[in-house]
């Protein structure tokens, strides 16, 4: 394949992923359908228009880990030049990636204690253009950033399937991003060594902006103010092996730093402690790969099994006319009803609302009452029966299909 090809975003249905996974997923990851997140509308984005998100940031409100040979690659760009040099300014490249600095992260941390995701003042990710409000790094964005959706199409079952491609993607970034490093002749371990040393005084770690010079000089050893030509051998190395990068992630274990690790969770205050997730100890074992790719291929086909027997509208779900008062109103000018599925419990109320068209309703106000099986004429008809049947707007009989 033409490395030239790599710098392109792969386009698949209606997503788009980093150039790089053409050849770092399994070739049949590009046979997979993929569901059209039609309700994430990034270029109109409804978080911002009617649910005070950032309209500058909206979900990017975030510092992902961008691994060392995405951001080399990156490089190959104008846009991406820019945007790893500004990083590197900033002193938020560590030799594997885009890393945020500890008081970084437990800013982070204070966010989603706080429920700021995408309203942030202090967590904004520096690869996003403020004038156009585009990623400056969009096809060499991390495996997190790229399956990400605010408002899943399919439920929970587009949840599982995006869920399971962003940790194969993620085990890959990482495992990818060390070998790498030891390829060129980097010395990985002394690095994790010096990270470990840090956790003594996380304090002095941070900047305003990133990491401490100091921190940076002792993490990157005798690279330090070579490391985006370590970027770029990363990138070289990668696309020069783009033949077999999943045999080689493979064999790959995961390096972690286990004492900085610590450190920095016992700096989270113990109030936000309770949204910390359980240590994910399968993490650092060798986690085969490609179980990991049958969990995708499962996620995948559960998504898209065609749905059989018979479906009442469920009890919790309610219609209400579109007023086209407020913003979110106003936002959907071509929807006249609001579908809104309620939770059992009186108390948490509502669990979501969608926006629907006078043909939707119809469809869906058909189940009322009594139970019936799926129409078989009309593919639209069909596909938005089955979102609605994953979203469990409809109800099977009997064992769940
Ligand atoms: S994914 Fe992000 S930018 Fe896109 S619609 Fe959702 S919040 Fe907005
Ligand atoms: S890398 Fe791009 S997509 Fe990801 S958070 Fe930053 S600006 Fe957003």
């Amino acid at each position: 394949m033409d490395s030239e090809l790599l710098l392109q975003p792969l386009r698949l249905g209606r997503q788009t992923f980093p150039g790089i996974w053409r050849v770092m997923m399994p070739p049949a990851f590009q046979k997979l359908r993929f569901p059209d997140e039609k309700q994430a509308d990034c270029m109109n984005c409804p978080k911002s228009c009617y649910e005070e998100w950032r309209p500058d940031y909206r979900c990017c409100t975030y510092h992902p880990r961008i691994p060392n040979f995405l951001l080399g690659l990156a490089c190959r760009t104008p846009e991406g030049h820019r945007a790893v040099d500004e990083l590197l300014e900033r002193g938020m490249v560590l030799p594997e990636g885009m890393h945020s600095s500890p008081r970084q992260w437990l800013d982070f941390v204070d966010d989603e204690h706080e429920d700021l995701f995408g309203k942030s003042q202090k967590v904004l990710c520096p690869m996003l253009d403020r004038v156009s409000g585009h990623c400056r790094v969009h096809a060499f964005r991390n495996s997190v950033c790229s399956t990400y959706f605010c408002d899943k199409e399919q439920g929970h079952a587009g949840e599982v399937f995006w869920s399971q491609i962003q940790t194969l993607g993620s085990q890959l970034e990482m495992r990818l991003a060390q070998w790498a490093l030891r390829e060129i002749g980097f010395d990985l371990d002394a690095s994790i060594r010096a990270l470990n040393e840090l956790a003594s005084d996380l304090t002095q770690a941070s900047s305003d902006q990133g990491w401490h010079p100091a921190a940076l000089q002792h993490i990157w050893g005798e690279h330090a103010g070579r490391e985006k030509e370590l970027l770029l051998a990363c990138a070289d190395v990668i696309v020069k092996n783009r033949d077999r990068l999943w045999s080689i992630a493979r064999q790959q274990r995961i390096e972690e730093p286990h004492d900085f690790d610590a450190a920095l969770l016992e700096k989270v205050p113990e109030e936000q402690q309770e949204i910390l997730e359980e240590p994910d100890t399968e993490w650092t074992e060798i986690v085969d790969l490609e179980a990991l790719w049958e969990d995708c291929r499962i996620a995948h086909d559960a998504l898209w099994e065609e749905p059989s027997g018979l479906f009442t509208l469920s009890p919790q779900v309610s219609f209400v006319p579109n007023e086209y008062q407020s913003q979110e109103e106003r936002y959907h000018q071509a929807r006249p009803f609001f579908l809104e599925y309620r939770f059992q419990n009186p108390e948490r109320s509502l669990y979501f609302r969608l926006a629907i068209r006078r043909e939707e309703k119809a469809w869906l106000d058909s189940f009322a009452g009594s139970f019936r099986p799926l129409p078989t004429a009309g593919v639209e008809t069909q596909e938005f029966l089955k979102t609605m049947i994953h979203r469990r707007v409809l109800r099977a009989q009997g064992p769940a299909t």
